[in-house]
């Protein structure tokens, strides 16, 4: 009986690509690409859009905080015009007197001997020339710095 040699199943060798073989991994090698090259472009994309987005919020908040100074602005520039032309009104009609008739209208002297005078009703201020005369307090109750 011959020896029998035993033959170990080794790796069998591959046979070299065919020529068809390696087109269709090359097809397939750009494929892979083509799906890599989208995902990126798509990641990008979405980054861009998320900063876009961002920058749209701070846009919008930026703009909604300067929309609600302007709006208090001018909520206060017209409640100041409404006192404004209330105390004009109140001083237009006060008659500057207390009830008892006798001047509502008060002095001070300020240590360059100025006078100034006010009415406690309405608040209206008067230098010395334009106090009226038969309103302006008695120089005596006027008070000022004491030396
Ligand atoms: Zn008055």
């Amino acid at each position: 009986m011959p020896e029998q040699i035993k033959v170990t199943p080794g790796e069998p060798k591959a046979p070299p690509p065919s020529v068809s073989e390696k087109i269709q991994s090359l097809e397939e090698l750009q494929r892979l690409k083509a799906a890599l090259d989208l995902e990126i472009a798509q990641k990008q994309l979405r980054a861009l859009n998320r900063d876009e987005a961002k920058a749209d919020e701070e846009a919008a908040k930026i703009l909604m905080e300067e929309e609600n100074r302007r709006a208090l602005q001018l909520s206060m520039m017209a409640a100041h015009r409404k006192r404004d032309r209330e105390l004009q009104a109140a001083q237009l009609s006060c008659p500057h007197e207390k009830e008892n008739k006798k001047t509502a209208i008060v002095g001070l002297r300020d240590s360059q001997n100025h006078y100034i005078f006010n009415c406690q009703n309405c608040m209206k201020m008067w230098s010395e020339a334009d106090c009226p005369p038969h309103l302006r307090p008695a120089m005596e109750a006027v008070g000022g710095p004491q030396y």
